[in-house]
C-alpha cells in the first residue's frame, strides 16, 4: 500500500517551529517509504482570517525545502485541498450518521448552553452536552428543520464503554467513553469543525499515516469512534511528544510574568536588587515570546540549519552523525527513531549549528549570505566586503550579529585609554604612546596607491624589530587606536586596509591625542 502522509496546517500567518517540525516529519517519512506527502489547508475552525497566512504556509514550506506531491497550489486527485472549498462535501457524511444513528441535530440555544456550561462551572465539573436534543422525536426534529430553525449536528457518543486507537509513539490509547463530550459535527453556518473534517479529509484523502501535534491525542478516540461508525479503517496514528523550552512565562490574560520564588515563597532578587523571573518548563509558543520559524530566518539563521536542528528535535539518526542535508534525511528518517518524551527546544544548540553550517558555506556563499548585514552598518562602496567576509566567516554565529561585530569601521567608537592595558601583550597606555608615536612615521610613508595589508604588515614589522620593542606591545595599541575595540575581525593590519590610509591616519591621530 502506498504511504500517503499529509500536513495540515491551519492559516495562522506564521510557521511554529513545532508545525514546522510536524510538516518535516511528515514530509520525510513519505519521502522515506516513496510515497505521497499531501498539504492540506484547514481553515474552517478559524475565528477570523489572517490575510496572507495561506502564502506565508507555501513560502516556509517552500524555503524549507519541504516540496508536497498535492496539495491547493498543485492540485492532485483529491482536491479541492482547502477545507473551507471542501465544504459542501461534508454535510452528506454526516447526514449519514445521523440516520444511522451516530450523530444528531440539536436545536439548543446559546443561552440554554451557556447557562448548562456555567451551572457545570459552579459544580466545578467539566461541561459536557447533556443529549438533550438526541432523544428529540424524528417528527419533530423534521418539523423544525422544516420551519429553518438553527441547528448544529453533533457525534452521539456512547454512554458506556471505552474508545481506543492504536498510537505508534503512545500505544494504545483508551478512554471511557462517558468522559468524552457529544462534540459539534457540523456547525449553525453549515461548515463542519476541526473534529469532523480532519477525518473525512483523511479518508476521503486516502491519508495512511496521520502525523500531528499531541494535542490532538485527547481527541483521536473520537475520531475513532467515526471511523468505526463510518466503518472506515482509521490511518495509523503517529502523535509527536511536544516540542519544549526552558523559559519565563507570562500570563497571556494579564500580561504579568511568573516571577521566581525561593523555598520560602519568597521573591528571588537580582543583584541590583530587583525580582527576577521564574524559568519553567514549558510548550514552545510564539505567543510566550520564543522564535517562530520566520523569526529565526530573519535573524540570520540558515535555512539548512534550522531544519537539521529541528529534524533532531525528536527523532534520533541510529548512528553518532548531527549533520545532515534534507536529501539525507529523507534516505535515513524512520518513526522507530522518534522520541517517546519531550523534546526541549534549545536557541544555544542550534545557534552551534548555525555556526557550523557558516563554516562550511564556500566563501562565495557566505559574502552572499552576509553581504545584506554588512550593508546594514557599511557601505558597499565604501568597503571591501570581500575581505571583511572572509575575516568574519570563522566567528560568525549568526548573522544578525554581524552589524554589531563591524559597525566600528563605519563609526569609531568612544574607548577609554584603559583598553591600552593588557597583561598577555605586556603594554599599557603609556608603551602604547611610545609605540603609536612610533609607528606614525611609518604608516604615514606608506603612499595611498600601496596601502595593501603585505604591504602595512612589512612596514610596521622592519620598524618593530628595530625598535626593540615586543610585537604585541605595538600591534595591540595600533589595533585599538583604530578600532577602539579589543575585539575585532582581523587585525591591525586587516583593519587598516578596510579603513583605507585617509581613515587609518585620522583615527590614529586622534587617539593619539588623547594619550
Ligand atoms: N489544523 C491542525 C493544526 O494546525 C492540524 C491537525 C492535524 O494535523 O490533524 O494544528
Amino acid at each position: 500500500m502506498e504511504v500517503r502522509t499529509r500536513f495540515a496546517p491551519s492559516p495562522t500567518g506564521f510557521m511554529h517551529l513545532g508545525n514546522l517540525r510536524t510538516a518535516l516529519y511528515t514530509y520525510l517519512y513519505a519521502r522515506r517509504m516513496g510515497g505521497k506527502f499531501i498539504l492540506r489547508i484547514e481553515d474552517t475552525d478559524q475565528e477570523r482570517e489572517v490575510p496572507g497566512a495561506v502564502d506565508v504556509i507555501y513560502k516556509s514550506l517552500k524555503t524549507a525545502g519541504i516540496s508536497h506531491d498535492e496539495g491547493p497550489d498543485v492540485g492532485g486527485p483529491c482536491g479541492p485541498y482547502i477545507q473551507s472549498q471542501r465544504k459542501d462535501m461534508y454535510l452528506p457524511y454526516a447526514k449519514k450518521l445521523v440516520e444511522t444513528g451516530h450523530a444528531y441535530y440539536c436545536f439548543c440555544t446559546k443561552e440554554r448552553l451557556d447557562e448548562a456550561r456555567a451551572e457545570a462551572e459552579k459544580k466545578g465539573e467539566t461541561f459536557k452536552y447533556d443529549k438533550h436534543c438526541l432523544h428529540l422525536p424524528k417528527e419533530e426534529v423534521q418539523r423544525r428543520l422544516d420551519a429553518g430553525e438553527s441547528w448544529v449536528i453533533r457525534q452521539n457518543i456512547p454512554t458506556t464503554g471505552k474508545a481506543g486507537f492504536d498510537d505508534v509513539i503512545y500505544g494504545h490509547v483508551e478512554v471511557d467513553c462517558d468522559t468524552l463530550d457529544d462534540n459539534v459535527l457540523i456547525k449553525a453556518d453549515g461548515l463542519p469543525t476541526y473534529n469532523f473534517a480532519n477525518v473525512i479529509d483523511d479518508h476521503t484523502m486516502g491519508i495512511t499515516h496521520v502525523m500531528r501535534g499531541n494535542e490532538y491525542l485527547p481527541s483521536a478516540p473520537k475520531y475513532n469512534l467515526l471511523y468505526e461508525a463510518f466503518g472506515w479503517t482509521p490511518p495509523t496514528y503517529i502523535h509527536l511528544t511536544p516540542v519544549m523550552v526552558e523559559g519565563t512565562y507570562r500570563n497571556k490574560k494579564t500580561g504579568e510574568y511568573l516571577m521566581a520564588t525561593d523555598e520560602a515563597g519568597n521573591p528571588v532578587l537580582d543583584e541590583n536588587g530587583q525580582p527576577v523571573k521564574a524559568i519553567v518548563k514549558r510548550k514552545l509558543s510564539k505567543s510566550q515570546g520564543d522564535p517562530t520559524y520566520e523569526d529565526l530566518l530573519a535573524e540570520g539563521y540558515l535555512n539548512e540549519a534550522i531544519v537539521n536542528y529541528m529534524a533532531l528535535l525528536g527523532w534520533s539518526p541510529r548512528g553518532e552523525n548531527e549533520f545532515f542535508t534534507l536529501k539525507e534525511l529523507e534516505q535515513v528518517f524512520d518513526l522507530e527513531g522518534l522520541s517517546k518524551s519531550p523534546s526541549f527546544f534549545d536557541k544555544a544548540k542550534l545557534t552551534w549549528f548555525n555556526a557550523e553550517y557558516i563554516r562550511k558555506l564556500t566563501p562565495e556563499q557566505y559574502l552572499e549570505a552576509a553581504a545584506p548585514w554588512l550593508a546594514k552598518a557599511l557601505d558597499p562602496a565604501k568597503f571591501d566586503f570581500k575581505r571583511l567576509a572572509e575575516l568574519l566567516q570563522a566567528r560568525t554565529e549568526v548573522f544578525s550579529q554581524l552589524p554589531e561585530m563591524v559597525d566600528f569601521l563605519a563609526k569609531m567608537p568612544e574607548f577609554d585609554n584603559e583598553l591600552y592595558t593588557h597583561k598577555k601583550m605586556k603594554t599599557n597606555p603609556e608603551i602604547a604612546k611610545t609605540a603609536l608615536e612610533m609607528v606614525r612615521p611609518v604608516l604615514a610613508g606608506i603612499p595611498e596607491a600601496d596601502w595593501s595589508e603585505t604591504t602595512l604588515h612589512d612596514a610596521v614589522m622592519a620598524a618593530v624589530a628595530e625598535s626593540g620593542m615586543k610585537n604585541g606591545q605595538v600591534l595591540w595599541p595600533l589595533r585599538i587606536a583604530i578600532s577602539g575595540k579589543a575585539n575585532t575581525p582581523g587585525g591591525a593590519f586587516e583593519i587598516a586596509y578596510l579603513l583605507g590610509r585617509e581613515e587609518t591616519m585620522r583615527r590614529l591621530d586622534q587617539s593619539l591625542g588623547k594619550l
